[in-house]
């Protein structure tokens, strides 16, 4: 994950709070109704899950499959939002320990409903 994106998470774990939307960034309208912009880089990517909008597509720039995540606004919604922050605070360690394995079943619970 970009740095930029570690950063927002261990703020947001930090103070406990989400960063709500950026209305200064440069890219918005990333996504369709944007609410939340603490996960822009997602925590749970390549998620792999078709479910949520993300696809695999060819990269235009490396001929490479790799994972589009310009559908999905899972991260972005501010409910989903408020629940991957919840989650990934219970888990008390430091974001950057957190394996792969406990972030893919959070998002899978918050899925399920919790
Ligand atoms: S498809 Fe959505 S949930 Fe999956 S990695 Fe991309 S942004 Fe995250």
């Amino acid at each position: 994950m970009h740095e930029k994106g570690r950063m927002l998470i261990k703020k947001a774990m930090k103070v406990g709070k989400l960063s709500g939307l950026d209305s200064d960034c440069n890219y918005l309208p990333c996504h369709d109704a944007i609410q939340d912009c603490t996960f822009c880089y997602c925590p749970f990517y390549p998620c792999n899950d078709p479910d949520v909008g993300g696809r695999e597509i060819i990269s235009s720039r490396t001929g490479q499959s790799v994972w589009s995540c310009s559908q999905c606004t899972f991260n972005h919604e501010a409910k989903n939002a408020e629940k991957i922050l919840d989650g990934l605070i219970k888990l008390n360690e430091d974001f950057n320990l957190i394996s792969r394995k406990e972030l893919l079943s959070l998002k899978k619970r918050i899925i399920e409903g919790w």
